[in-house]
C-alpha cells in the first residue's frame, strides 16, 4: 500500500519530470539538428529530475531554462594561408556557457567534425564538470573546424594567429581561459598565446592554460587528464576492495588523455594491451610499450599502426570500434565522443568488464551507460572522470596569478586530492538522491547544485 509520503513523493517526482520535459522540448526545438547537444542535454536533465523535486524553488527562478542557453556564442571566419600561397576559410567557435560560479573556462577543438552541436555539448557538460573540481570557473568551449594533422608547423602557426586575432577580443584572464582539447596540444597553445600577448601588449599569463612550462605553465597539466582519469576509477575500485593491479586495461586513443592513463595504469600495476588512433587500434599482449607511443605520437607526429615496426609481436587492426573487442577488466575510452555504442558495451560486458573511466568527453552513447549501469559495472562518466584536466588548468591559473610554480608532486597531490573528492562527493550525492552506485545523477547532481546555487542569489541574469 502506498503511504501518504510516498504519494507525495511520487507527486512531486512526477511534477518534476514535467517540468524537465517541457524544458527539454523546448531545447530540441531551438537547436534543430544538434544530436550531440541534445544527447548530453538529455543526460543530465534525466538526473535531474529528484533535484527538482525536492526543490522546487529551482523551477520557478527558471534555472534550467537559463542554464541551458549559453550566455554567448561566437562565431567568425577564420582565413589563412597555406605554405603553397592558397588561401583557406574555417569557422571558429566559442561559447560562453556559464560564468555564474567563475571566469569561462574550456578548451578549444582543432578537428574537422566541429560545429555548434559538439561545442555545445562540450560547453554544457563544461559547467557541471568544472563546478565538480571545486574550483572557481565557469563553462565555456571552442574550436575550429580546423584540421591541424598533415599541415605544416607554419600552417599550423598562421592558422592559430588567425584564430587568435578574433578569439582575443572575447578572452580574458578574468573573463574566459581557454585551453587545449582534440587537436590543440603544447604547439597550438605556444602559437595561441604568442598572438594574444602581440595583440594586448601585456603578459596575461592566466588567459590560456596549458601553457608551456617555460612561460608560465603548470607542472603535471600535461599528464592531469589522464592521470585524473585513473585516480578516479582507483576510488572507484577501492570503495570495493579492488585496485588496478595485475588488471587487464584497454585504453582507446593515443592523444593526450590516453598516453598520460596509460602511464599511470601501468604505475598502479596494470597492463595495458591495446590503444588507437582514428585509423585503427594496437594489440600487444606484452603491455603496450609507451615509450614508443609517445615517440610517435607526441614527436614524429605518425599513425599508431607505425607501433608494429618497432614491435613486430604486436598487431595492428585497421578501423578503431574493434578495440572494445578485446577482453578486459578495465576499459578507458580516451579518444572522442561516442566511440561505444551499446553494442560495444554489451561486448565489454560479456567479456566481464568490471569498471570503465571516461577519459574522453561523451564517449559513450546513451544506450551504452544503461548497458554498464544495468549490469554493475562500476561507471566513471567524463565529467567527474576527466575532470583532473581542468582542474590542474584552475591550479595553473592560481599559479599565475601568484606569479609562482609549484612542483610536480604538489600539483600531483592537489590533483589527486580533487579526483578523490569528486568520487566521494558524486557518491554521496547520489545516494541522497535516491541512485546508490549511480555516478552519472551524482556527478550530474553534486556539479549542478554548486551552480544552481550561485544563481539563485545572483538575481535573474
Ligand atoms: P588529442 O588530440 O591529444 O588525441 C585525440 C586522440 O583520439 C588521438 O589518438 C586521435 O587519433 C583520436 N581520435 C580523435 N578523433 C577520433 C575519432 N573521430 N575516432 C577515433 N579516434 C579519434 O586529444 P586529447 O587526448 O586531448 O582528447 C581526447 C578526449 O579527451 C576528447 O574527448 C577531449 O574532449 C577529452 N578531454 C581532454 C582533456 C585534455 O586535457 N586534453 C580534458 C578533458 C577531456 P588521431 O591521432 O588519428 O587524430
Amino acid at each position: 500500500m502506498t503511504t501518504l509520503l510516498e504519494k507525495e513523493v511520487n507527486e512531486e517526482m512526477e511534477i518534476a519530470k514535467g517540468y524537465v520535459d517541457g524544458v527539454y522540448e523546448t531545447v530540441l526545438k531551438r537547436n534543430q539538428g544538434e544530436s550531440e547537444f541534445h544527447q548530453a542535454v538529455k543526460e543530465i536533465f534525466d538526473s535531474l529530475v529528484p533535484v527538482f523535486a525536492q526543490h522546487p524553488e529551482y523551477m520557478k527562478a527558471g534555472i534550467l531554462e537559463r542554464i541551458v542557453e549559453p550566455e554567448r556564442i561566437i562565431t567568425f571566419r577564420v582565413p589563412w594561408v597555406d605554405d603553397q600561397g592558397n588561401v583557406h576559410v574555417n569557422r571558429g567557435f566559442r561559447v560562453q556557457f556559464s560564468s555564474a560560479i567563475g571566469p569561462y573556462k574550456g578548451g578549444l577543438r582543432f578537428h574537422p567534425s566541429v560545429n555548434a552541436s559538439i561545442i555545445k555539448f562540450l560547453g554544457f557538460e563544461q559547467i557541471l564538470k568544472n563546478s565538480l573540481t571545486g574550483q572557481p570557473i565557469g563553462g565555456g568551449k571552442g574550436g575550429s573546424d580546423f584540421d591541424p594533422k598533415g599541415k605544416s608547423d607554419m600552417e599550423v602557426m598562421r592558422f592559430c594567429q588567425s584564430f587568435m586575432t578574433e578569439l582575443c577580443k572575447h578572452i580574458g584572464q578574468d573573463t574566459d581561459v581557454p585551453a587545449g582539447d582534440i587537436g590543440v596540444g603544447g604547439r597550438e597553445i605556444g602559437y595561441l598565446f604568442g598572438q594574444y600577448k602581440r595583440i594586448r601588449n601585456a603578459y596575461e599569463a592566466g588567459v590560456l592554460t596549458g601553457k608551456g612550462l617555460g612561460y608560465g605553465g603548470s607542472l603535471a597539466r600535461t599528464e592531469a587528464t589522464g592521470y585524473g582519469t585513473v585516480y578516479f576509477v582507483q576510488e572507484m575500485l577501492k570503495d570495493q576492495e579492488d585496485s588496478f593491479a595485475g588488471k587487464t586495461v584497454v585504453v582507446s586513443g593515443s592523444g593526450n588523455v590516453a598516453i598520460y592513463a596509460i602511464e599511470k595504469a601501468h604505475q598502479f600495476g596494470a597492463k595495458v594491451v591495446a590503444c588507437s588512433d582514428s585509423n585503427g587500434y594496437i594489440y600487444d599482449e606484452n603491455g603496450i610499450n609507451l615509450e614508443t607511443v609517445k615517440q610517435l605520437k607526441e614527436v614524429d607526429r605518425k599513425r599508431i599502426s607505425e607501433y608494429v615496426n618497432a614491435h613486430p609481436h604486436a598487431q595492428y587492426v585497421e578501423g578503431c570500434a574493434g578495440i572494445w573487442n578485446i577482453p578486459c577488466d578495465i576499459a578507458l575510452p580516451c579518444a572522442t565522443q561516442n566511440e561505444i555504442d551499446e553494442a560495444s558495451a554489451k561486448v565489454l560486458v560479456a567479456n566481464g568488464v568490471k569498471a570503465i573511466g571516461e577519459g574522453a568527453n561523451m564517449p559513450s552513447t546513451l544506450e551504452a551507460i544503461e548497458v554498464f549501469l544495468n549490469n554493475n559495472v562500476l561507471f566513471g562518466p567524463a565529467k567527474a572522470a576527466n575532470a583532473g584536466g581542468v582542474a590542474v588548468s584552475a591550479l595553473e591559473m592560481a599559479q599565475n596569478s601568484q606569479r609562482i610554480a609549484w612542483t610536480f608532486e604538489e600539483v600531483d597531490a592537489k590533483l589527486h586530492d580533487i579526483m578523490v573528492n569528486i568520487y566521494h562527493n558524486s557518491k554521496n550525492a547520489a545516494e541522497k538522491y535516491g541512485c546508490p552506485g549511480n555516478f552519472v545523477v551524482g556527478a550530474n547532481i553534486a556539479g549542478f547544485l554548486k551552480v544552481a546555487n550561485a544563481m539563485m542569489v545572483q538575481g535573474i541574469v
